[in-house]
C-alpha cells in the first residue's frame, strides 16, 4: 500500500522571538495536525507544549530539541521539521536544514534583519537550500516594506522578490495585495486570533471606500517593484539568487494560508540525492535515508536512544531490516515512530522527505546513512566551528563509570565535540561547543540522567581549525596552541586566538589548518 501524496519537507528559521512558535502552531492549526491553538508551545499562560520535553526547556521558555511535525494539506503531506530558536543551539538548527528541502525565514518587521538572521541565510545559500521569507508582525508597527526589501537585498545579496504586498502600513493590515493575480485579500480580526482568520479576496475595483487610500499606496509600490524587476521567478529561487517574499501577522493568522498555499505551489519537493561516491538516488529508487540527529532522555524512565532519519529514496516499512553504511551491518527497524516532542505515534510506513525516530538505535551516529539494496552512503552532516572549550572531568571520582558513558552518549548525540588527547589523558576530555548553552545541557544532563555530576574548567581558546596527523606532530608543544583529537578520529588544532592561528598559518604553509564553518553568534 503506497502513499503517493507529494511531499514537502520544511523548517522554519529565524531570529530568537521573531514568532517561529507562533507559526508553527498557526501552520498546524490551519492544516488540523492538532486541533487547538496553544498545544504546540507553551509560554504564558498557555498549554503545555508538546515540543518541549526537557525541564530546563520549559525553565526557559526555549525549544531544544528538534522534532518533526507532520500534517496533510490538499492532499500533500507537509512535514515541517522543528528547529531551536536560541543561537546557542544553531548547531542543531544546520543539522535540521540537511534534512528539509526548503526553509520558510521569518522576519520581525519591528526588528528587521537581526544577527541570526543573516546567519541561517548564510546556511541556506551554502547549503543550496530555497528560502521563502515571511515578513512576520505586520500587525504591530515596523519599518516600511520598501527599506525591509532593500535590506534584504543588501544585506543578504539575495533579491526579494514580493508575491504579495502589505495593503496599510505595519502596525495598520489590512490586508495584501496578491500581485499574480492584483486582487486585495483583505483580512478580518478574530479575537485572540485563535481560529482560521477570514480573508476575503476582491478585484481592485470592489475595494472599499475606507481602504481606498492605503489600496492606492499599495499599487504604486507594487507597479514600483515591477519596474524593478522584483517578480517571481521559480528557476532563480530555486538555485537561490531570490527569495519569494510575503507579509503576515502568525499572531493573528494572518497570511498563514497563503504561506501553505506557496509551499506546496514553489517550494520543492523531494528529489535525487547524490551520494559520496557521486552516484545518486531518485525518490523512486529502493530505500535510504540518513540520520540528522541523534537524542536520547526522552522518556527519563526508559532511555532509548532515538535517532531521526529523513527519507531520501524509496519506502520505509516498520520492520524492514536495512543496511547501516557505516558499518556494512543490518538494523532492524522495528520500533519505529513519527515523534513531536512528547507525543509519539508508532509509524507503519513513511515516504521519501518523511522524518521517521527510530528506537534503539545505538548504533546510529548523526549523519549515518541507512539503505536497502546497492551501497549508498550519503555525506556526512557537516559541523561548525566550536568557539567555547571546557576541560571536563567527573564531579565524583566514585561514579566515572557513568561519566564514561555520559560523555560517550553526548558525543555521540552531537551536543557538543568531545576532544581528547595522550597529554589529557582519557579522564579529562575537552569539550567544545559552538554556543556556551550547550555546556548546560551537558551539566544537566550529567547529573540528571547519567548520574554522575561533572567538573567544568574554561579553556582559553577561542579558535579551532582541523589538521591532519603531520600537522599535529608539527604543532605539538608549541606555545598557545594544543591540538587534540575528535572521536571520529578528526585532528583538531585549539588556538587561544584569530592571531595565533593566523601567524601560525602564515609562518608554516605546510601545515594543514582547515576552518570549520562559522556557526556561533
Ligand atoms: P520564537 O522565539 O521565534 O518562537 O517566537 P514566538 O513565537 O515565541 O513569539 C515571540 C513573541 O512574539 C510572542 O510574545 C508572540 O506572541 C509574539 N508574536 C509572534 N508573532 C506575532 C505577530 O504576528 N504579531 C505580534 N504582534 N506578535 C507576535
Amino acid at each position: 500500500m503506497s502513499d503517493t501524496r507529494p511531499r514537502r519537507t520544511f523548517a522554519v528559521i529565524s531570529h530568537p522571538d521573531a514568532g517561529k512558535s507562533t507559526l508553527t502552531e498557526a501552520l498546524a492549526l490551519h492544516a488540523r495536525a492538532i486541533n487547538e491553538a496553544g498545544a504546540v508551545h507553551g509560554k504564558g499562560d498557555r498549554k503545555a507544549t508538546v515540543s518541549d520535553w526537557m525541564a530546563m526547556e520549559k525553565a526557559r521558555g526555549i525549544s531544544i530539541t528538534s522534532a518533526a511535525l507532520q500534517f496533510e494539506y490538499r492532499d500533500h503531506v507537509v512535514n515541517l521539521v522543528d528547529t531551536p530558536g536560541h543561537s546557542d543551539f544553531s548547531e542543531d538548527t544546520y543539522r535540521v536544514l540537511s534534512a528539509v528541502d526548503s526553509a520558510v525565514m521569518l522576519v520581525d518587521a519591528g526588528k528587521g534583519l537581526e544577527p541570526q538572521t543573516l546567519k541561517l541565510f548564510r546556511v541556506c545559500a551554502l547549503r543550496g537550500i530555497p528560502v521563502i521569507t515571511v515578513i512576520n508582525k505586520w500587525d504591530r508597527p515596523g519599518l516600511s516594506a520598501l527599506e525591509l526589501m532593500d535590506k534584504i537585498e543588501q544585506q543578504i545579496k539575495i533579491r526579494p522578490t514580493p508575491l504579495t504586498w502589505p495593503v496599510g502600513e505595519a502596525g495598520d493590515f489590512r490586508g495584501v495585495l496578491d500581485r499574480r493575480t492584483g486582487e486585495f485579500i483583505k483580512y478580518t480580526r478574530t479575537a485572540g486570533g485563535a481560529t482560521r482568520a477570514p480573508e476575503r479576496r476582491m478585484d481592485a475595483d470592489a475595494v472599499e471606500e475606507n481602504d481606498r487610500q492605503v489600496w492606492a499606496a499599495a499599487v504604486e509600490e507594487h507597479e514600483l517593484l515591477e519596474l524593478d524587476d522584483a517578480d517571481h521567478d521559480q528557476e532563480r529561487f530555486l538555485t537561490g539568487e531570490t527569495t519569494p517574499v510575503m507579509f503576515a501577522s502568525a499572531l493573528q493568522n494572518f497570511g498563514v494560508a497563503q504561506l501553505l498555499d506557496l509551499l506546496l505551489e514553489l517550494a520543492p519537493a523531494p528529489g535525487s540525492t547524490e551520494g559520496v561516491d557521486g552516484s545518486s538516488r531518485e525518490p523512486g529508487g529502493e530505500f535510504s535515508a540518513f540520520v540528522f540527529k541523534v537524542q536520547s532522555g526522552m522518556n527519563s524512565s526508559h532511555r532509548d536512544r532515538l535517532a531521526y532519519a529523513r527519507i531520501v529514496s524509496g519506502e520505509f516499512e516498520r520492520g524492514m531490516v536495512v543496511t547501516h553504511a557505516g558499518s556494512g551491518r543490518p538494523f532492524a527497524t522495528k520500533f519505529a515512530q513519527t515523534v513531536f516532542g512528547r507525543e509519539t505515534t508508532s509509524v507503519e510506513h513513511a515516504y521519501p522527505g518523511d522524518i521517521i525516530g527510530l528506537v534503539n538505535a545505538n548504533a546510529l551516529r548523526v549523519g549515518d546513512t541507512i539503505y536497502t539494496g546497492k551501497a549508498i552512503e550519503y555525506p556526512p552532516v557537516p559541523s561548525f566551528a566550536p568557539e567555547h572549550f571546557m576541560a571536563a572531568s567527573a564531579g565524583d571520582i566514585g561514579r566515572y563509570k557513568q561519566f564514561r558513558k555520559g560523555i560517550e552518549q553526548l558525543d555521540q548525540e552531537g551536543v557538543v565535540q568531545v576532544l581528547r588527547s595522550d597529554l589529557r589523558g582519557d579522564q579529562s576530555p575537552v569539550l567544545a561547543a559552538v554556543g556556551p548553552l550547550q555546556f548546560e545541557v551537558v551539566e544537566d544532563r550529567m547529573l540528571h540522567e547519567f548520574n554522575s555530576p561533572i567538573r567544568f574548567s574554561r579553556l582559553d581558546y577561542q579558535v579551532a581549525r582541523i589538521t591532519d596527523a603531520a600537522g599535529a606532530a608539527a604543532l605539538a608543544g608549541k606555545r598557545g596552541i594544543e591540538v587534540l583529537q575528535r572521536s571520529d578520529g578528526t585532528h583538531m588544532a585549539l588556538f587561544v586566538d584569530q592571531w595565533r592561528a593566523q601567524v601560525t598559518a602564515r609562518d608554516n604553509p605546510e601545515i594543514m589548518l582547515e576552518a570549520l564553518p562559522a556557526g556561533g553568534a
